[in-house]
Formats: structure tokens, sequence, C-alpha cells
């Protein structure tokens, strides 16, 4: 099997060993090894990367891990099932060579406040640069977020072509319909204290609830209160920015911008129960005219499936609201989410400007999104939002008119808000229509 892996996974010779470096009993982790002296640092928010100090999550050299759990969120545990199977190297380090971001993103002096990003590492797409010596000297510290271009394709974008809304520049959007994109993936690191302080809860009792609802998966996280760093085993985020992404940082630039929450079934498949694809759509339609007109266009893609609530429960909630008596209506809408999830809603926003506060966004122009939960978080954090663009009557799809209705009456953004008999009228189609 070993053949069909790339070179750098390939064991140096004869099969792989699975066991740790030098030593073949189980490493517990809960508590400091004797001797091992005292974790390299974190000064969260220092202004300068060396006195900061890197993020270590790896398990090849436990002396240097200064951060509870492992490094590409629920992804660890393929590579744990890889180094099982006996396909990877448990000691294998990424060769990072050519890696480094295809464009240049920070510093920018947002980076320097420990309160403004808490949940992930503002260095993380610099670490092969910023901690090169220690790099160099046999650590093992890894990039958590990547920066690349791509071009995307979209059905809609050639549509608005058609339809005139939009037209192809050579530069941003080509005459195909292609749009030139710079993107970037980012994983979750959280530094505990500011996360705590975000949420409004004392620290301990944060890190008990992480400990006891993983059943106990982290114990560093009540054994281990020095350290403060958790990379937590959930989905990341990805950006797609529309523009010269050089022009961020800088308050004159124009910023359109959707934020949007995973749905797979209408983001890949189209699914037509709710909006989420058409608003995708639309938020990029605008970032493309923003690019366009001189400003950068973004759009934060966080993996937060639905409501961050999973897509088994997703799906329980679909049957639910369907099969209630008298059908699926607006007024009913949040109450079955509720019966079988016991909240409405696990997305949290919270900690969601952090991103704007890691490109140096003060101010957002076009903010493709009706969600005042969004918002409100935005603003709590001190960014201005100057325009809240509604999705166009037109783009919202048959099925998803229960989903609009419901969210304008609970405070959605809307120039219009639905009358209450309207909320009780059976919109949505049965299981089997
Ligand atoms: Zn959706």
């Amino acid at each position: 099997m070993t053949s069909a892996l790339p070179p750098s996974t390939k064991p140096p010779s004869g099969p792989v060993s699975n066991a740790p470096r030098n030593h073949r009993h189980i490493r517990l982790t809960s508590h400091p090894t004797r001797g091992s002296g005292k974790p390299p640092e974190i000064h969260w928010g220092a202004a300068n990367p060396a006195d900061r100090g890197p993020v270590v999550a790896t398990v090849t050299h436990p002396e240097h891990r200064n951060a509870i759990g492992v490094h590409a969120g629920g992804y660890g545990i393929y590579r744990a099932l890889a180094v099982a199977a006996q396909a990877l190297a448990p000691d294998h380090k990424p060769d990072l060579t050519d890696t480094s971001p295809a464009a240049s993103i920070g510093p920018f002096p947002q980076w320097a406040d420990p309160g403004k990003i808490v949940s992930f590492d503002p260095w993380g797409h610099l670490v092969a640069d910023v901690f090169a010596d220690r790099l160099a000297a046999g650590w093992d510290i890894r990039p958590t977020i990547a920066v690349t271009k791509a071009r995307v394709s979209m059905p809609e974008v050639k549509d608005a072509v058609e339809a005139g809304r939009l037209a192809p520049d050579g530069e941003i959007l080509l005459s195909a319909g292609d749009v030139r994109v710079t993107k970037a993936a980012i994983e979750p690191v959280w530094w505990l204290p500011g996360v705590a302080e975000r949420f409004g809860v004392a620290e301990t009792a944060l890190r008990r609830s992480l400990f006891e609802h993983t059943a106990g998966m982290y114990p560093e996280l009540v054994t281990r209160p020095d350290l403060k760093a958790f990379l937590p085993p959930i989905g990341g985020m990805s950006l797609y920015f529309f523009g010269d992404v050089a022009k961020l940082g800088h308050a004159e630039t124009p910023i359109a911008c959707r934020v949007h929450d995973e749905c797979n079934g209408s983001d890949v498949f189209g699914s037509d129960i709710c909006t989420c694809r058409p608003y995708l759509a639309h938020g990029v339609e605008l970032c493309i005219e923003m690019a366009q007109k001189g400003g950068v266009g973004l759009v934060v893609y966080n993996r937060k499936e639905g409501r961050a609530l999973g897509e088994v429960t997703k799906f329980l909630v679909y049957n639910a609201r369907k099969r209630q008596r008298g059908g699926d209506t607006a007024a009913q809408y949040f109450a079955r989410t509720e019966c079988v999830a016991g909240v409405q809603d696990m997305r949290f926003q919270q900690l969601m400007p952090d991103v704007f506060h890691w490109l140096g966004i003060a101010r957002i122009d076009r903010f493709a999104s009706m969600s005042n939960m969004k918002s409100d978080a935005l603003r709590a954090q001190g960014i201005e939002i100057v325009e809240q663009v509604p999705i166009p009557d037109e783009l919202i799809p048959l099925d998803a008119q229960v989903e609009m209705d419901a969210k304008k009456a609970a405070g959605y953004f809307t120039p219009k808000k639905p009358d209450l008999v309207d909320l009780t009228v059976a919109k949505g189609r049965g299981l089997s229509e």
C-alpha cells in the first residue's frame, strides 16, 4: 500500500513502526512529565511573533507542546488512523518548501490586541517564516492557515452576466463567467481566556464544560490550566477574496461581504428548503461588483453545518416540521428545531468577528446578510456595517419561504415584517410532495 503514497509520507526503509519515538509505553498527557520543565510560553496578542511564540500542538516533541488538542480539527482522527494503519510515519514532519501564502495578509494592529482575535492564530499562515529558526532547530510547528489563489465557476455568476447584472472585465470576472479569487483556509486555535471572556463565562467553567461534554476527550482542559491554547476538533473556515487583497487594512477600501454558515444540502446539492446557496451566490455577486469598483469582496464560509447542530439533527427537524399537524409553517419553525436540538441555534456568532480583525477590516460597506445575530456580533466587536443588503425576493426558493418568514418575524433584517396570520399558513411542501 505504501507505494501509492506521495514520497514525503514514505518511511526511509522497511515497514512503518507506529511506536512513538524512542519508547513504546503510552504517554499520558494529563500532567506534565517529570523533569520536562515548563512548556514554551505563548504571549497571546504580543505584537512581535518572536515574543508571542509559536503554538505547538504536534505530538512528536512533547517538550515543545504548549497547546491542548491537535491540528486539522476533526481530521486529526484520520491522521491517527493513518498511523494505526501504518500508512503514515508517526514522526513525519511536513516539508513546508514553497507552501508560503500566495498573497500577503497582515500583520495588522488588531493582531496586537489579545481580546480581538481569540479563535485562531493570526500568525498561522506565517509560521514557516516567523519561526524559521525553531523549525530549523527541529521543532514541529505547523501552519494553521494557508492562503492560495484559484478560479471559481458558479452557474449563478454566469446567470448574472446573462441578465446584465454583472459584466466581465477580463481581470476579476473573465469572459467565460469564471472568477479569479484568492482563498484562505483557517483552522481554529482557541485562546481559552479570550473565548471565555467573549461568552461572559469563567475560563474554568468553559474548560469544565468542554471536558465534560466531550466525555473527557481532553483531560488537560481541567488538569493543565497552564496550557491556554486549545485546538478544538471542529471545522474551521474558508475565505474567498475578490479583488486585490493588498488593499485590505486601508480604511478607504470599500468592503462587500457575505458571512455564510455551511449548509451542505443547499450549498452543494441545491436542496430548496432553505435560502443558503441563493444567498451565497447573491453574496458572491455583490463581492464581484465591489471588486470591480476597486474595493474588496469577501466571503467567509464557516463550517457550522445546520446551525452547528449537524446534519443528522437538521434532517430530523425537517421531518418534524413537515409531519406536524397543520403542515410546515413559519410560526412553528423555531419550535420544531428546539424540540429536537434543545436550542434554536448553536452557531453563536460571538467568535465570528475575529476574522475581520485579522484582515484589518473595521467597516463593511455592503453586508450581504439579513441575520441580526451576525450584524449584532460584528457591531459588538466595533465593526461598522454601512448597508445590510437583503436577498432579492426572486432568489428565494419556493420551499424556503417558511424559513424566510420565520427568520424575519424573529428579528432578521427586512424592509417588511410578515404579518401574524401569514406565519400560520403552511407554505412548506409535505414529505412526499
Ligand atoms: Zn440551508
